[in-house]
C-alpha cells in the first residue's frame, strides 16, 4: 500500500485528508492518505523519517512550509516562492515544489476561461504566504504589471524584490484608482474569513470585465465574491483554489492525475458548512 499525509500543526482544520481519500476511493486504490500533528521542534526528524514511516510523500501546511523548503530539495517553483507545500520521495531523494501557483491558475482556468486574456494589470490585495504563489503565477501567465497592495508597505517592497519590477508596492489608498484598470482582482488576505475583520472594498470602478477572485473559502461565498456576483462580475472561489493544488500531489504519490469534479466539490462544501 502507497501512503502520503499532510503535515501540520494543528492539523483538524485541514480538508485534505477529505479531498484525497475521495480521490483514492473513486480510483479504488490500495493507498491510504493521512493527517500527521507535528510540532515544528519534531519537523525535520519527521520528514527525514518518512520512508521508515510508510510514506511516499506529504502535504506541507502551516507552520511548516519554508522548513520544508530548507530540508528537501525545491523545484524552481518551491525556491523562488520560498515555500513548499508537496514533498515526494524518488530515488532515496527527497523532492519539493509548490502547487498553490498552479491551484490558483487552474482554479481561474477552470472557473473563469479568459481571465488572462487581458494581462496587463491586476491588483493582489495582501502581501503574506500566499501572495507570493499568487503573484508568481500571474507574472507566469504575462501580466506585465501586479499592484500589491498591503497594510504593512515593506511586505508588498519584499514581493517587488522577490519577483521584479512587474510587482508594484501599494497602499490601500490607491485602490479606488487601482481598480479602474485592472482586469484582475485578487483577495489574498485573511480579511472576509470567519472570525477576521471584513474587507471593506467599493467594487464601483471595476470595469464590467474584471474578474474577482477570493482566496478565503470559510466562508465560501465571502462578501467580496458576493458583491462582484451582485454587480455581474466574473467570479473564482477559495475552494476552486484548493481543491486544484492537491492534483498534482496526488499524481506524484499515486501515479494518477485526479480530476477536480462537481461531486468532490459537493463533498468538500458540505465538511466547510459542518
Ligand atoms: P498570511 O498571514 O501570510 O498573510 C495575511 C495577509 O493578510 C497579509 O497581507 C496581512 O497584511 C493581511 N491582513 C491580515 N489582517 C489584516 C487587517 N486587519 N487589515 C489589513 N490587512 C490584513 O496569510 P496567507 O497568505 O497564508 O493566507 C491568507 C488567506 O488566504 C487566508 O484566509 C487563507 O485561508 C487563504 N488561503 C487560501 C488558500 C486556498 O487554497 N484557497 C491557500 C492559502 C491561503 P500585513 O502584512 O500588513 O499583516
Amino acid at each position: 500500500m502507497r501512503a502520503a499525509c499532510v503535515i501540520g500543526w494543528p492539523i483538524k482544520h485541514s480538508r485534505s485528508p477529505l479531498i484525497h481519500g475521495h480521490w483514492i476511493k473513486q480510483h479504488r486504490l490500495d493507498a491510504a492518505y493521512r493527517g500527521e500533528e507535528v510540532k515544528p521542534e519534531a519537523f525535520a526528524d519527521f520528514i527525514a523519517r518518512l520512508a521508515d514511516r510508510g510514506y511516499v510523500g506529504a502535504n506541507i501546511t502551516l507552520p511548516h512550509k519554508e522548513a520544508a523548503l530548507e530540508l528537501s530539495e525545491p523545484d524552481d517553483r518551491a525556491r523562488a516562492i520560498g515555500a513548499a507545500n508537496t514533498l515526494w520521495l524518488d530515488g532515496g531523494h527527497l523532492h519539493s515544489t509548490n502547487t498553490d501557483v498552479e491551484g490558483f491558475t487552474a482554479n481561474l482556468d477552470a472557473s473563469v476561461p479568459g481571465w488572462d486574456s487581458r494581462p496587463d494589470e491586476a491588483v493582489v490585495l495582501g502581501a503574506g504566504g500566499s501572495a507570493r504563489a499568487v503573484v508568481y503565477g500571474l507574472i507566469e501567465r504575462g501580466f506585465g504589471r501586479v499592484h500589491v497592495v498591503n497594510r504593512s508597505l515593506d511586505r508588498a517592497e519584499a514581493l517587488r524584490q522577490r519577483f521584479g519590477a512587474a510587482v508594484q508596492p501599494a497602499r490601500w489608498t490607491a485602490v479606488p484608482h487601482l481598480l479602474e484598470r485592472t482586469a484582475l482582482l485578487v483577495n489574498t488576505t485573511s480579511l472576509g474569513m470567519a472570525g477576521q475583520p471584513p474587507l471593506r472594498i467599493d467594487l464601483g470602478p471595476l470595469q464590467q470585465d474584471t474578474v474577482v477572485a477570493d482566496l478565503v473559502y470559510v466562508p465560501l461565498q465571502t462578501p467580496l465574491l458576493t458583491a462582484a456576483r451582485t454587480r455581474g462580475l466574473r467570479t473564482a472561489d477559495g475552494l476552486g483554489m484548493l481543491l486544484h493544488q492537491a492534483v498534482r500531489g496526488f499524481l506524484l504519490w499515486f501515479g494518477v492525475r485526479p480530476e477536480v469534479t462537481p461531486q468532490l466539490r459537493a463533498l468538500v462544501e458540505a465538511d466547510l458548512q459542518t
